[in-house]
């Protein structure tokens, strides 16, 4: 029986790539049933700024399975990127991007790398909560949950296991995101006791992403949080040879999502040179997921064999190692006249014993004892110095103190730091004049005298204690 799928032909090198890769499919047998979606920059210039149509949803929510051609983003004008909106909508949690060196043939100073990025996919900084608060100052929000945690670290241990790999290795920058990437790493260590085969470590993401640039060979899987998983798997990829031959799935309980790593390529688009290789890749692991790993393989061996036959697109020849150089078109041929063959360099592939997709329930978070004990709040004031503004601040009765001033960060009252560059937003922290809990109704007095006062509110943030532990980080410098 066919399977249904969703299929976008996406933007820019997108038609050529996906052309080229539904033919190898349709010629390897696949058991298929597309059924196109318009996505992506035409939709976005017709007005609608999530660039997907209501009717487009619905066959993703049908057919479940999505293989998608890179999309453009245009820059600017309130635009979202329809690639996050697809992932966090249809709750596709883990976004696998496996990596690979194919030397000789590719060239690569790192002939040894074949690792596997598992790159959490909902939160981190791509919730595109992004505010203006003041003349000077943009917020992002960076939200990372304890469940979205659980979910991700479970599955590159659960992805490991199942794919015979020895090592997990996190990223995480804990050294200054104490709270958010604390989290992710003390979950990852929490998590890795329950898979005692599997060897682990942990990088900060800056050395970590340099080892990977320098000796990939290092890592087996490799799980972080969303912007560090984007930016290392091109490093990954590049250093592999091209970006344009990484393919990426994206998992959720009940959808999935199959591309390329790369994007549109708007630089190349219409010229008929782009490397399909990255959303063929894609495809093959979409065939495993739904069952059809027999083709899966017919299709990788075949693929495998033109590369070390040294047929070639642009992105990857080298005329001392390429015999041919080829267009995305006679690629797909060269790979279709393949079917059937196996590799002689390269290990052949199976997916005969290729794993189910994995599943990772979600557990209850136990909920903590939750005290309220004071308040930050941000104002917008030109003031060139914060010392009389924290005067004035602590002057004011009430059941709260005024602890600190904060500008981007750095504590600059009480103090003296006349070197300290000051924007015209400043956190200032109010806690608990007996050290206990407060009353909601504290901090909303609080606010309504300082906005009776003049000051200009833009935002606050509660301050909580959970089971008795500081819920909030304090100042730099504090
Ligand atoms: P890109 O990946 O499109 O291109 C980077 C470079 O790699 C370019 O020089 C390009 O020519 C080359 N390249 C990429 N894929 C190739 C291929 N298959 N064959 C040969 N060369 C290839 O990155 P970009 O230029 O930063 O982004 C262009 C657009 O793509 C942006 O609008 C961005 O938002 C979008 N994008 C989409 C996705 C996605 O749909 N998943 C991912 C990343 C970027």
């Amino acid at each position: 029986m066919r399977t249904k799928i969703t299929v976008a032909n996406g933007d820019g090198i997108g038609p050529e790539i996906m052309s080229a890769t539904l033919r190898i499919l349709e010629a390897a047998g696949a058991q298929i049933e597309p059924e196109f979606i318009e996505i992506g920059e035409k939709v976005y210039k017709n007005g609608l700024a999530a660039g997907i149509t209501d009717s487009s949803w619905e066959a993703l929510r049908r057919n479940k399975i999505f293989l998608k051609a890179p999309i453009t983003t245009p820059q600017g004008g309130g635009y979202k990127s329809l690639n996050v909106t697809a992932r966090t909508t249809l709750g596709l949690f883990a976004n696998v991007r496996p990596c690979q060196a194919y030397s000789p043939f590719v060239q690569t100073n790192h002939p040894l790398l074949n690792l596997v990025i598992i790159r959490e996919n909902e939160e981190d900084l791509y919730t595109g909560i992004e505010y203006r608060q003041t003349d000077e100052v943009y917020e992002c929000l960076k939200l990372v949950s304890r469940p979205g945690c659980e979910k991700i670290v479970r599955y590159a241990f659960e992805y490991a296991r199942a794919n015979n790999r020895k090592k997990v290795t996190c990223f995480s920058k804990d050294n200054i995101m104490k709270m958010t990437d604390g989290l992710f790493h003390r979950i990852f260590n929490e998590i890795a006791t329950e898979y005692p085969e599997i060897e682990t470590d942990h990088w900060i993401i800056d050395i970590g992403a340099a080892l990977l640039a320098d000796q990939p060979q290092r890592f087996e899987v490799i799980v972080t949080l969303n912007l560090y998983g984007d930016i290392i798997s091109d490093i990954a990829a590049q250093v592999a040879g091209s970006v344009g031959m990484g393919g990426s799935a994206n998992i959720g309980e009940q959808c999935a999502m199959f591309e390329a790593i790369h994007g549109s390529a708007p630089d190349i688009a219409g010229k008929g040179v782009a490397n399909p290789s990255g959303l063929l890749n894609g495809a093959i692991m979409m065939l495993v997921h739904i069952g059809q790993g027999e083709v899966a393989a017919r299709i990788h061996n075949a693929w495998l064999k033109t590369i070390e036959d040294g047929i070639h697109t642009g992105d990857i020849y080298k005329r001392d190692i390429s015999k041919q150089r080829v267009g995305t078109t006679d690629f797909a041929d060269a790979v279709i006249a393949r079917i059937g063959q196996l590799p002689e360099h390269f290990r052949p592939i199976s997916y005969a014993s290729a794993p189910r997709p994995i599943q990772v329930a979600s557990s209850k978070v136990k909920p903590q004892n939750k005290e309220l004990v004071g308040v930050d709040i941000y104002l917008d004031n030109r003031t060139p110095n914060p010392k009389p503004l924290g005067d004035a601040l602590s002057s004011i009765a009430s059941d709260l103190k005024l602890t600190m001033i904060t500008n981007r960060g750095t504590v600059v009252y009480p103090g003296n730091t006349p070197e300290t560059f000051y924007t015209d937003h400043w956190r200032c922290r109010f806690l608990s004049k007996t050290g206990g809990a407060i009353a909601k109704a504290s901090v909303i007095n609080l606010l309504s005298r300082l906005d009776k006062d003049g000051y200009d509110i833009i935002k606050t943030e509660n301050l909580y204690l959970f089971d008795g532990k500081a819920g909030f980080s304090v100042g730099q410098g504090e």
